[in-house]
């Protein structure tokens, strides 16, 4: 399969007329071939229209087509083979093992979801029969189901080109909920991006699916993009990326005549805390995996640890110390854009001129696009005083909050925006603290991890990948793991509804045998 710089509008591919963007070449900023056109405003009316079209359709058609369809664009993901990679290594400067990894978690995703389509609890059918004979009233029957909630527009994330990107987390669930997705292409990787969407748009016509479950915009400017927000025929957005992209998307969404939901992933510092008993007992152990943790991929983890928080003293200084050795030893790497190397090397310069922050070391130096790690220090009195100190510098920078006890580590805490993931390192010593820490922790983080750190997220069904504003835009959800399912679906109740009528998920007997809830409890037919 081969690049072509073309719009997928449903099984069409098309050569976009509003202006061109090429991908880059990470490590040298050098353009790439081919040139991809921007899609119009008419290119954008036409994926929509074709979406509407396809969506009840393809929200009714067989769960096994379904979930047949999810595993078929899996397997022409994995049957791109080394051109994929290679794209994708050249316009994001990731290593080749980890892009060949991430293509696993991709195609691990689709099935996982194939999974829960099959399996049918999604639907959450719940059925409470009518009793006629009911005093003083009879009772009426009401039948409920999941359906999915129309047309959904996804914004790829940078830095998972695959797995949070085209085919990536947001776009499997709102495929699997019934949902047809139109994606705008993030510009960091159109190649990966159109060989992606050649792969979904094979298996929509494999299954012979309605063209429109499926469409691939590159916008050149902010026009197209914006405008699949403020399209009244889409329904749900979701988003990973900065904070400014995603906070403008959630205006838009709340700005139009019928607002709809963003599901925004966007700035997370992943708060790191050092318990006492664990710092003095393992802190030079602890420093090594933190600093592991820090350099991980340029740093362009959603879940990169950027703030340690820890209460002062020698144990802390070693600590810094063993932390500061290693990272003199750290690479520097490549970064996803040259637009993004320039923002950490601003976040970096703000870091190293601020009175407040002292500069415990930095990494090895690299070329024009690579990312040099940096380690600061800061005491929680101007942690507290200064919100700048508590933003995302998106790469391998982290800031160590020096508490005077433990009373101060707690107001360090509750000062914190929402936060993805909260990591702490613990002894058992450390427990009755921890156990006092937990309900503040639990309200900033929609993960809270032990003697770990937040970088690689498990995809299941316990997986929470979201967390209170900024991390997200909405504290409820999650957009790593089953659940995330759930934000592009919505509730339906048949009451009364004659049998001849009914989705076939709500009728007696139960025929396709989804797991249901009667009067409450589980079903037994
Ligand atoms: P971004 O600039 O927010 O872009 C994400 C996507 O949204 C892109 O497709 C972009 O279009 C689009 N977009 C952004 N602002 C928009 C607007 N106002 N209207 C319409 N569309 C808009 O994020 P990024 O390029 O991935 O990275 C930039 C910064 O985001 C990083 O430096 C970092 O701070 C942060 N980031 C955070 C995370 C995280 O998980 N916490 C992950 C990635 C990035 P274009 O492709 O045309 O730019």
């Amino acid at each position: 399969m081969s690049m072509t710089g073309q719009l997928l509008i449903g099984q069409r591919a098309c050569r976009g007329e509003n202006g061109e963007l090429r991908g880059l070449d990470a490590a040298t900023g050098k353009a790439l071939e081919p040139a991809f056109g921007g899609a119009s405003l008419a290119d954008l009316d036409r994926a929509c229209e074709l979406a509407e079209a396809a969506f009840d359709d393809y929200r009714e058609r067989p769960l096994e087509r379904r979930a047949a369809f999810l595993e078929s664009i899996a397997s022409n993901i994995l049957a791109l083979g080394d051109e994929l990679i290679e794209r994708c290594v050249q316009e994001t400067g990731l290593p080749r093992g980890r892009i060949e990894g991430e293509r696993g978690r991709t195609v691990g995703q689709l099935r996982l979801f194939a999974e829960v389509v099959r399996q049918g609890s999604f639907l959450d059918v719940r059925i409470d029969p009518a009793q006629p004979e009911r005093t003083p009233l009879p009772k009426v029957d009401l039948r409920l189901r999941n359906i999915a909630i129309g047309p959904v527009a996804v914004f790829g994330a940078s830095n998972f080109p695959l797995a949070f990107s085209v085919a990536g987390g947001d776009t499997a669930s709102a495929l699997a909920a019934g949902c047809p997705v139109i994606v705008k292409a993030h510009s960091a990787h159109p190649g990966t991006s159109e060989l992606v969407g050649r792969a979904i748009q094979q298996a929509v016509s494999i299954y012979g699916l309605p063209e429109g479950v499926f469409s691939l915009l590159f916008d050149t400017g902010r026009s197209i993009g914006q405008g699949l927000v403020a399209d009244r025929r889409i329904k749900a957005v979701g988003f990973t990326g900065s904070r400014t992209g995603g906070v403008a998307l959630m205006k838009i969404a709340a700005g139009r005549e019928e607002p709809i939901p963003v599901y925004a992933e966007m700035s997370s510092i992943n708060p790191v805390l050092l318990m006492p008993h664990a710092l003095e007992e393992r802190g030079t152990q602890i420093a090594g995996g933190f600093v592991t943790s820090l350099t991980l991929g340029a740093g362009q983890f959603c879940t990169n640890p950027g703030l340690i928080l820890a209460i002062d003293g020698p144990a802390l200084h070693l600590f810094e110390g063993a932390a500061v050795d290693a990272l003199k030893k750290a690479a520097a790497n490549t970064m996803l854009t040259p637009g993004i190397h320039s923002s950490y090397c601003q976040g970096v310069e703000r870091l190293l001129a601020h009175a407040e922050v002292v500069t415990l070391g930095q990494g090895l130096e690299g070329d024009r696009y690579q990312a040099r790690a940096a380690l600061f220090a800061t005491s929680a009195r101007a942690f507290l005083q200064c919100l700048a100190l508590r933003e995302e510098v998106f790469g391998p920078a982290s800031l160590i909050v020096r508490c005077a006890d433990e009373a101060e580590l707690k107001q360090a805490v509750s000062a914190l925006e929402g936060q993805l993931t909260i990591a702490l390192h613990i002894s058992e010593a450390d427990y009755p603290q921890v156990r006092a820490l937990l309900p503040t922790l639990e309200n900033k983080a929609g993960r809270l991890l032990v003697n770990g750190f937040g970088t690689g997220v498990e995809v299941g069904h316990a997986m929470v990948h979201g967390g209170p504003f900024p991390a997200t835009s909405d504290t409820r959800t999650t957009s790593v793991g089953s659940l995330a399912i759930n934000r592009f679906l919505r509730p339906v109740s048949y009451q009364d509804l004659p049998a001849a009528l009914l989705p076939q998920e709500l009728a007696d007997g139960n025929p396709l045998s989804v797991p249901r809830r009667v009067n409450g409890g589980p079903a037994h037919d």
